[in-house]
C-alpha cells in the first residue's frame, strides 16, 4: 500500500483523514492519499518561498528545470509504473507518451527562456524597457487522464518565470505527483518553491482557488468545474487559465487517402480509453467512401488495445451514454459493455446511426465511445463539427482541401492528415466552452508572469 503525504516547505506530512485511491485495472485500493481540507499551510509555504525564487535569474531557474528533467528521466520506469498503476494506462503509453512529455515539458521551457522577445521600444527621446515579473504564487489544478504530463506542462513554465506553486492532482491519480516530489526532495530542490496538497476538488482545491494569496490560477479540468473556478477568481480579478472539455471531429474528406487516415482516426478515437480532451469521438465521413472505410475501420477498432477507463463511477457514466445513444435510434457496431471480470473495462465502442445534433454526438463521453456520421459536401462536414458548444480540437484528412476545411472549423486546434502532433512553441487551448486563454511556448510564458513598462527619458 503507497501512502501519498503532501509536500508542504519542503517536508511530506500526513492528514488524519485519508482518501482511498483506487486501481482502475483491479478495483482494488492501491493508495491512501491525504484528505486535506484547506491549503493555508502550503499557500503560506509558497509565500515565503517566492521571495528568494523570484530574485534569481531566469538562468538560474531555467538550469533547475533541466536538472529535474535529468532526474525524471533517471526515475522513467519507476514512474511510468506508477502512472500506469494510477490510471490503468498500458505501461508503453504511460512510458512513451506521459513520462517521455514530462522529460520534454521540463527541457523545452529550460531552453525556450531565451526566446522573450520585444522587451524594448525605442522612442525619439526615451526608451521603454518591458520586464516581464512573475505573478507570484500560482495554483496549478489538474485532472486524471494524463496526471503528469499535465502537471509539469503547468508547472516548467510556472516555475521558469519565477512563481512559486501550490498544485493539487485529481485525487484519482496522486500518485505521480508525489514521485515528483520525492524526485524534488532528493535532488534539493528549493523548499517551498513547489508545494503539492492532496484531496477532493471541492474541499482542499476550491480553498486554494478562494485564498487571496494565490494571484494566477491554471486549471485542466472539466468544462462544469471550470464555471465554478471562473466565478471564483473573476471577483478576486485573480489571472486565469482554463483549458476545459471538448468534443472533437475528425473529419474524413471524399479525397482522403484511407491508408493513414484510418488508423490516424482509430487513433485520436481511442488513445487512452478516449479519455484525452483531444480525442476525436465524432467520426465525419463523406457519404460516398463510408463504406470503404467502415470496411477497414471496424477491424482496426477491434485491434486498438487500451486500458481500463479511470473509475467506476466514470465506467456508469460512460455506459449510461451508451444507453442513451441506444434510446436516441444509434446502433452499436463494436464494444458497447463492460468487459473483464476486475476493473473498469469497456471495449472500443463504435455508434452509428445518432443524428449528428443527439446527446451522445455532441455532449462529452470522455471515453472509448466514438460516433459515425456521413455527410455530402464540405460545407455540411463544418456545420457538422461546429455544431456543440465545445471548440477544443479536430483533424481533417484529405489529400487537396485539409487547410480550406480546417480553417472554418471553431476550435482551438485542428491537425490536417495527422492527431496529436505536438509542437510545445505553439498555442495550446480552446474556443468556445473549451477553455480560455492558451498555454505552450511564448503563451505559457507569458500567463506565468506579468509585462511591467519602464519609461526611461534619454
Ligand atoms: P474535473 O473538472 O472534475 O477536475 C479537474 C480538477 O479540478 C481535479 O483536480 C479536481 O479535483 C479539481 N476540482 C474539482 N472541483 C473543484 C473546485 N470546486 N475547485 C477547485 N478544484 C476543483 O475534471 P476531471 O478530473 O474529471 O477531468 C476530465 C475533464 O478534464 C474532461 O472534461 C476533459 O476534457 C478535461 N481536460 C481538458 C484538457 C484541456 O487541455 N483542455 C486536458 C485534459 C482534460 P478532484 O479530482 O478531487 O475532484
Amino acid at each position: 500500500m503507497i501512502i501519498v503525504q503532501n509536500y508542504i516547505a519542503g517536508s511530506f506530512e500526513t492528514e488524519i483523514e485519508t482518501i482511498d485511491d483506487i486501481g482502475p485495472a483491479t478495483g482494488e485500493k492501491i493508495a491512501k492519499i491525504p484528505r486535506t481540507l484547506d491549503a493555508n499551510a502550503s499557500i503560506s509555504a509558497a509565500k515565503e518561498a517566492k521571495k528568494d525564487w523570484a530574485n534569481r535569474t531566469i538562468e538560474e531557474r531555467a538550469q533547475w528545470l533541466g536538472k529535474i528533467a535529468d532526474a525524471i528521466e533517471q526515475r522513467k520506469s519507476e514512474l511510468a509504473k506508477v502512472e500506469s498503476l494510477d490510471t490503468g494506462k498500458p505501461i508503453e503509453v504511460a512510458l512513451n507518451v506521459d513520462i517521455d512529455r514530462c522529460i520534454k515539458n521540463f527541457r523545452f521551457f529550460s531552453e525556450y527562456h531565451t526566446h522573450i522577445s520585444e522587451n524594448e521600444y525605442r522612442m525619439d527621446d526615451a526608451t521603454n524597457f518591458i520586464l516581464r515579473k512573475p505573478m507570484g504564487v500560482v495554483a496549478l489544478i489538474t485532472p486524471w487522464n494524463l496526471p503528469l504530463y499535465l502537471l509539469t506542462w503547468k508547472l516548467a513554465p510556472a516555475l521558469l518565470m519565477g512563481n512559486t506553486v501550490v498544485a493539487k492532482p485529481s485525487e484519482l491519480t496522486p500518485l505521480s505527483a508525489h514521485a515528483l516530489c520525492q524526485i524534488l526532495e532528493d535532488i534539493q530542490f528549493p523548499k517551498g518553491v513547489v508545494n503539492m496538497v492532496h484531496g477532493f476538488g471541492h474541499e482542499v482545491g476550491q480553498s486554494i482557488i478562494e485564498h487571496p494569496d494565490i494571484d494566477a490560477i491554471s486549471f485542466t479540468g472539466g468544462t462544469q468545474t471550470g464555471r465554478i473556478v471562473a466565478s471564483i477568481a473573476a471577483p478576486m480579478f485573480k489571472k486565469l487559465s482554463l483549458e476545459l472539455g471538448g468534443k472533437n471531429s475528425s473529419i474524413i474528406l471524399d479525397d482522403a487517402d484511407l491508408s493513414i487516415a484510418i488508423p490516424g482516426v482509430v487513433r485520436a478515437g481511442f488513445l487512452n480509453s478516449g479519455q484525452i480532451c483531444l480525442c476525436g469521438s465524432r467520426i465525419l465521413v463523406h457519404a460516398s467512401i463510408y463504406d470503404e472505410f467502415m470496411k477497414e475501420f471496424i477491424p482496426q477498432v477491434n485491434n486498438f488495445s487500451i486500458g481500463p477507463v479511470i473509475s467506476e463511477n466514470h465506467m456508469q457514466k460512460v455506459l449510461s451514454y451508451i444507453e442513451l445513444a441506444k434510446e436516441e435510434g444509434g446502433e452499436i457496431l463494436t464494444g458497447g459493455e463492460q468487459s473483464g471480470e476486475n476493473g473498469f473495462f469497456i471495449p472500443p465502442t463504435v455508434i452509428t446511426g445518432l443524428e449528428p445534433d443527439s446527446r451522445c454526438s455532441t455532449e462529452e463521453i470522455f471515453g472509448p465511445v466514438v460516433t459515425i456520421h456521413t455527410f455530402q459536401s464540405d460545407e455540411e462536414a463544418i456545420a457538422i463539427a461546429n455544431n456543440t458548444d465545445y471548440g477544443l480540437a479536430g483533424s481533417v484528412w484529405s489529400k487537396q482541401r485539409g487547410m480550406a476545411v480546417a480553417e472554418k472549423i471553431e476550435s482551438g486546434m485542428i491537425w490536417v492528415n495527422t492527431w496529436l502532433h505536438r509542437d510545445l512553441r505553439v498555442p495550446f487551448g480552446g474556443v468556445k466552452d473549451s477553455g480560455l486563454g492558451r498555454e505552450g511556448g511564448r503563451w505559457s510564458l507569458e500567463f506565468f508572469s506579468q509585462p511591467i513598462n519602464i519609461c526611461v527619458m534619454d
